[in-house]
């Protein structure tokens, strides 16, 4: 083996955790190694985020124009059908791609962050081999790193169904979002994130698609007002829905899978793909965690409110955490522990997390919703305004939806924001900010927010709390 690395902060994974958390360390003068055995950029950049908003703007995209050639618009737009070139689309998709994870290796590089590329084997808290890309598993030459700090950023894997794993005809989102071709008929497990954002896609660009959820409803992470548009839409757009649904495993012929509706004899759904979306779990295992006897939360490191782990010197977050597996707070943990080996006091206490789920309508939700509120023990005011009532969203044909804003009843601090409508993803960050600021309904009922915008439906919600508002 040749001579180890040493350095201060080593950081197994090159995810929107591991290299946020490198270039925060490295910007402090911590002299880091970020080590990758797949592609900068993560889950994230190469097979989640990223490609699939990119994925939902070429459906909506497709999908208006086909409706502008039936003659089915308002605007008075007429069209001729269009036709997809889907090696063009997936071009221009990894084209973003590429361009945002080149983006990233530029950035290590330009702060010194040495990349190591290969995959990591935790020898003990301050020790790690890195055996190069491709002998993942097998007993190589590995270079041995050393360091002082140890921080993890695996991320995470999808999980499989037992009886129904992944391969052939049976997918994750990675083969979703590069098809060699789209099927004729899609059956999607699981009406989550993945589910929706992606069946979406596959519906809006013409193919069959059916959804088969065990709950009762879709989405069932968000409240069920916050859900019924975009309910509505799924049906307007004649995706198949299965509730309270189980699936039983491939059909005998492999023309569908069986399932097992509520009250009814078990049947065959036909379809040529099978989409399984049924969460994510936290990659914990097969790279020698096991050896530093951490404290788990099944697969899922955890971690205390600064990011440690119950080993000194050893850190983790984003997916490997477990919930909620997001880019965004696996960015913000990645800060919060480069600071703190660069000596600094600080903690992950957010006020909110904003959650977005980028379905047509999109859902996005920062704080808490008046039952959690009101599990917590807290009297509420709720104001919720309409964006029938939103003149912008009547010229972005976008008015199924609403802003709601959640503030204690005493104080009128704003505990939370949900808010559902085409366009209102954007909304996020307004919400963060007054969360994490501690706005009161008043400062955003009395902020002046731009015309015509979908903002001023946040005012409205807060002025409508207070039983001041005026455009309803
Ligand atoms: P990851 O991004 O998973 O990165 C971990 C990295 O570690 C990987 O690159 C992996 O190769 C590497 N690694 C693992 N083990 C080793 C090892 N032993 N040695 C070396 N390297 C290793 N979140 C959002 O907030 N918004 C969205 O819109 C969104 N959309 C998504 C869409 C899809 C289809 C999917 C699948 C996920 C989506 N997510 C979204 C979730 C988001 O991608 C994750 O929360 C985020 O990537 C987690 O970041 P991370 O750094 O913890 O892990
Ligand atoms: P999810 O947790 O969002 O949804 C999984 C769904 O599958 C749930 O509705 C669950 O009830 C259902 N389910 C579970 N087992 C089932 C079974 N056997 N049969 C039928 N239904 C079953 O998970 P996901 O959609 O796979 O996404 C994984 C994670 O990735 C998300 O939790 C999120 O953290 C992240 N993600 C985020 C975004 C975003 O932020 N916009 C987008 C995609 C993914």
């Amino acid at each position: 083996m040749a001579s180890p690395l040493n350095t201060t902060l080593l950081i197994i994974g090159g995810g929107p955790g591991g290299y946020v958390a490198a270039i925060r360390a490295a910007q402090l003068g911590v002299p880091t190694v970020l080590v990758e055995g797949e592609a900068l950029g993560g889950t994230c950049l190469n097979i989640g985020c990223i490609p699939s908003k990119a994925m939902i703007h070429v459906a909506e995209q497709f999908h208006a124009l086909q409706k502008y050639a039936a003659g089915d618009s308002p605007l008075g737009i007429r069209a001729q059908a269009p036709e997809l070139d889907l090696a063009q689309t997936l071009s221009w998709k990894d084209a973003i791609v590429r361009r945002l994870t080149g983006g990233v290796a530029t950035l290590l590089k330009r702060h010194q962050v040495t990349v190591v590329q290969g995959w990591a084997r935790i020898v003990d808290g301050k020790t790690v081999d890195v055996s190069p890309v491709g002998a993942k598993g097998r007993a190589g030459a590995p270079q041995r790193i050393r360091c002082e700090h140890l921080l993890l950023a695996t991320g995470s894997e999808p999980v499989a169904l037992p009886f129904m794993p992944f391969g052939g005809k049976v997918i994750s989102s990675t083969e979703a979002l590069s098809p060699a071709r789209l099927p004729k008929s899609l059956a999607i497990v699981g009406a989550g994130y993945i589910g929706l954002e992606l069946g979406t896609v596959y519906r809006k660009l013409g193919v069959k698609v059916d959804v088969v959820e065990a709950r009762d409803r879709i989405l069932p992470a968000y409240d069920a007002d916050l859900t019924r548009p975009v309910l509505a839409s799924l049906k307007s757009l004649g995706v198949g829905l299965h509730l309270q649904t189980h699936v039983l495993g491939l059909s005998e012929g492999g023309q569908g899978i069986r399932i097992q509706p509520p009250k009814a004899d078990e049947k065959v759904l036909a379809a040529e793909q099978i989409l399984v979306a049924v969460g994510r779990k936290p990659r914990s295992r097969g790279f020698g965690l096991s050896s530093l006897v951490l404290d788990m939360n099944g697969l899922a490191v955890q971690v205390d409110d600064r990011c440690r782990t119950s080993m000194n010197g050893v850190w983790a977050i984003g997916d490997l955490t477990g919930e909620p597996m997001l880019a965004h707070r696996a960015m913000a943990q990645g800060e919060c522990v480069a600071e703190q080996v660069a000596g600094q006091t600080r903690r992950f206490l957010p006020q909110a997390i904003p959650a977005v789920c980028f379905t047509d309508p999109e859902v996005v939700t920062a704080g808490l919703s008046p039952a959690q509120a009101g599990a917590s023990g807290v009297e509420v005011l709720e104001g919720v305004f309409p964006l029938a009532a939103n003149g912008r969203a009547m010229t972005l044909e976008s008015t199924d939806g609403f802003v709601r804003v959640v503030a204690r009843r005493d104080s009128h601090l704003i505990v939370g924001w949900q808010a559902v409508g085409r366009g209102v993803s954007e909304l996020a960050a307004a919400f963060g900010q007054s969360l994490e600021m501690s706005a009161c309904l008043e400062d955003v009922g009395h902020t002046i927010h731009a015309h015509p915008t979908l903002g001023e439906a946040v005012q409205e919600a807060a002025l409508r709390a207070l039983g001041e508002a005026i455009h309803i």
